[in-house]
């Protein structure tokens, strides 16, 4: 059959293969636990269901405008002023369905044939995929643990070609949990703007962040790196509403309006019962937000002191996010009987059988040397899991 050459090289997303492996066991009757998942394992606060429910039973289930309703925009221009110092008008804004595709629309309004897009490594794994689909080359620049996993101002201007048009910044990481530093951020801008590159900044995990780091928005730090900047967010990760599917951009209003547009040919709105949670989500109470954060707090630690008690894995203390991101190079080589573990693929195979453990491999973030474990699950959850991994990966010799 003849399908388009832009898809050719499209994989699916390994991380739901992963989920799906482990179901797969779990329906045999094996008792897995898994480290694999990309979403919060906390259930959506009540106000917001009760909030969708309402906007059921009073008919708010038909079209809205393709970007999102004023009322929700309006939401996001509030949070935005409130917690991040930026202003936004809602000719500024655009909401999606799901950050990830608020993602995929900038890509494609910004990226065609022959031009490039940075994408530091460990990435998150929809970027390059994005990039190709857009028929734009993904530039992969490998960072380095001993920087805490974060580009420098140099790699990144070595990076910049004539074809560069974008940088993706995420901040706190998927999959290593690192965070920029305001100051950090101020140089990584200073070169964006001499270079005159647009920076796509996701931003999904700015809520769950740790320890004594402050969350800093890259728009917020000039107005030359304000015109250059798409900001993106959305509610999946910090209220727990993954399956809404509502994420949201703002940048210039040229861009934001391309991206409309465009998401008017494809999705039009994002569901309607969606931007009514959407909208509670962020006007309503916020404490929820914080028990759930501090909640991760305590099994980021767990995590970490674990995984360090394990014979040939050593692991940083991520500043956000709900990963931990385990060094593995000195497993590699090693195996049992006569067969030798030689890639991240091969240990997280060998954790699945062995220890009943689902991890995600490094390689699909661009960093064969590790392994992501996600702490959005239960500490007995996580407590069993890491006996597990330790008895299994003792085993090996
Ligand atoms: C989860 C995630 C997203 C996408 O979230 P949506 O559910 O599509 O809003 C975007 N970026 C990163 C880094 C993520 O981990």
């Amino acid at each position: 059959m003849q399908l388009a050459n832009r898809v050719k090289d499209i994989k699916p997303s390994s991380t739901l293969a992963i989920s799906a492996r482990a179901n797969a066991l779990r329906a045999e009757g094996v008792d897995v636990v898994s480290f694999g998942a990309g979403e919060p394992d906390f259930d959506t606060p009540q106000n917001i269901k009760d909030t969708a429910i309402r906007a059921i039973n009073e008919g708010f289930t038909k079209y809205c405008p393709a970007g999102g309703t004023v009322e929700l925009k309006e939401a996001i221009a509030e949070k935005f002023k409130k917690d991040n110092g930026l202003s936004y008008d809602i000719a500024q804004i655009i909401v999606s369905c799901g950050a990830k595709h608020s993602l995929y629309n900038i890509i494609q309004v910004i990226l065609e044939e022959g031009t490039e897009i940075i994408i530091p490594a460990p990435y998150w794994l929809s970027y390059p995929p994005m990039a190709l689909l857009a028929g734009a080359d993904p530039v992969i620049i490998n960072t380095r643990e001993e920087e805490g996993f974060k580009i420098t101002p140099a790699q990144l201007k070595k990076a910049i070609t004539k074809k560069t048009r974008a940088i993706v910044l995420n901040s706190p990481s998927n999959p290593t949990g690192a965070s920029y530093s305001k100051e950090e951020l101020e140089r990584i801008a200073e070169v964006a703007v001499e270079k005159n590159v647009f920076v796509i900044s996701d931003e999904i995990y700015e809520k769950l962040i740790y320890d004594d780091s402050i969350f800093t928005s890259i728009a917020s730090l000039s107005k030359e790196i304000y015109d250059l900047t798409i900001t993106v967010n959305g509610v999946s990760k910090a209220y727990a509403m993954t399956g809404w599917r509502i994420g949201y951009a703002a940048g210039p209003r040229e861009i934001i309006e391309a991206m409309t547009r465009t998401q008017s040919h494809s999705t039009s709105n994002p569901t309607s019962i969606s931007l009514k949670a959407a909208t509670e989500a962020l006007k309503g109470p916020q404490e929820t937000v914080e028990e759930m954060r501090k909640e991760f707090a305590k099994r980021r630690d767990y995590m970490v002191d674990r995984c360090n008690l394990v014979e040939g894995m050593s692991c940083p203390r991520p500043q956000g996010a709900f990963y931990v991101f385990p060094n593995i190079s000195r497993l590699l080589g090693k195996g049992f009987g006569a067969k030798r573990i030689n890639s991240s693929a091969e240990l997280a195979d060998y954790l699945l059988n062995t220890a009943k453990v689902a991890v995600v491999p490094g390689v699909d973030f661009g960093a064969d040397n590790y392994l992501r474990l996600s702490y959005a699950t239960s500490l007995d959850n996580i407590k069993k899991g890491m006996d597990r991994i330790e008895e299994a990966v003792a085993g090996l010799k």
